[in-house]
């Protein structure tokens, strides 16, 4: 069996006027993320992760926002990509971990939908996904509710 080891960060501004889309569920809150189409933190770490474990660079370099088919493309297109290509070279998603760092919201209530719809849109068992949420203790950026950002540690086998 081969296993492989990918690591995912992105940090994302918070913008008023705009939804805050996190692994693709919707959470109430004042501002969004700022970035193309939804700016879903997550999932963008999530697809640096995959590549990362795959040896396939990174979202910029596989989606570059100067292309036009990729601008405003949405991030779970982005995630149904980057998992047609773990198939397509013969590996299996074995488990994700993520951690969320936000100051606001509050993720605790929205950890176990954001869990269910990250494993539904990998087509996986809902323990093989973690989400966690800490806050930035009121430090820089993030602590001043200023962004979110999130890391993703993904293990895949063939
Ligand atoms: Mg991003």
């Amino acid at each position: 069996m081969e296993y492989r080891i990918g690591v995912g960060y992105d940090i994302h501004r918070l913008v008023e006027g705009r939804k805050l889309f996190l692994g693709g569920v919707e959470i109430p809150y004042i501002k969004g993320l700022l970035g193309h189409s939804d700016g879903d933190v997550l999932l963008h770490a999530l697809c640096d992760a995959f590549l990362g474990a795959l040896g396939e660079g990174d979202i910029g370099e596989r989606f570059p926002d100067t292309d036009p088919q990729y601008e405003g493309i949405s991030s779970g297109k982005l995630v149904k990509n980057v998992c047609a290509l773990l198939k397509e070279k013969g590996f299996n998603i074995n488990n994700i971990d993520s951690v969320i760092v936000a100051q606001e919201p509050n993720f605790s209530p929205f950890k176990k939908s954001i869990r269910q719809a990250v494993a539904r849109s990998l087509e996986i068992q809902e323990d093989r996904v973690n989400i966690k949420a800490k806050t930035n203790e009121g430090l820089d950026s993030i602590g001043q509710k200023e962004a979110i950002a999130v890391y993703v540690v993904v293990t895949i086998n063939k």
